[in-house]
């Protein structure tokens, strides 16, 4: 919310299907899937989201929105299910734990100069279909930012790091839909 006051943009918190209504665009933050999923759930908002993803809203997914936005996922808990819509495969904490979080600079297609970027217990993207774009990939060639039409979905966080253009990059996707 706070990046997307950088950027002034009329945002709003989506905790019930009126609002996910009144979207143009919708970011998934990170947090704990699992714990999205059963709120997403609780709230009656899982089908609104993951149909309104098939639909062609654009949607953009951080480390754990990432996952939430993963059409196959490896390391879930027992039952976790996911909004899907990008055909990735992406493995849950492959980083490690907590403690084990990171920063890096990233190159990352469409954006000029390095992305400064803070990885917490993030995902990373396994594997990928035939209609996925790759953005970023870490030095060793893990990958970390894809988009496929309009999803976009990268494994780490760049608002805590004050990292604001893909961001941007997203709303330039809202606005030219
Ligand atoms: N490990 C978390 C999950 O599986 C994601 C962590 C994060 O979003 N920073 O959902």
């Amino acid at each position: 919310m706070a990046a997307l006051g950088r950027l002034g943009v009329d945002a709003l918190e989506v905790r019930r299907v009126a609002e996910l209504e009144r979207c143009d665009g919708l970011i998934i933050p990170g947090g704990e899937s699992t714990v999205m999923q059963r709120l997403a759930e609780a709230y009656d908002l899982f089908e609104p989201i993951r149909d309104a993803i098939r639909a062609g809203l654009p949607v953009f997914g951080t480390c754990a929105g990432l996952i939430m936005l993963a059409d196959r996922i490896q390391e879930g808990i027992v039952g976790q299910r996911t909004f899907g819509g990008l055909d990735v495969t992406v493995r849950r904490n492959a980083f490690g734990n907590q403690l084990d979080s990171f920063e890096a600079d990233l190159a990352f297609r469409g954006i000029d100069g390095p992305v400064h970027a803070a990885f917490i217990r993030g995902p990373v993207i396994q594997e990928v279909g035939s209609g996925v774009e790759i953005l970023s990939q870490l030095h060793d060639g893990r990958i970390v930012g894809v988009r496929q039409g309009q999803l976009l979905g990268i494994s780490f966080h760049p608002e805590v790091t004050g990292e604001d253009r893909i961001h941007r990059l997203f709303l330039d996707m809202v606005t030219s839909r």
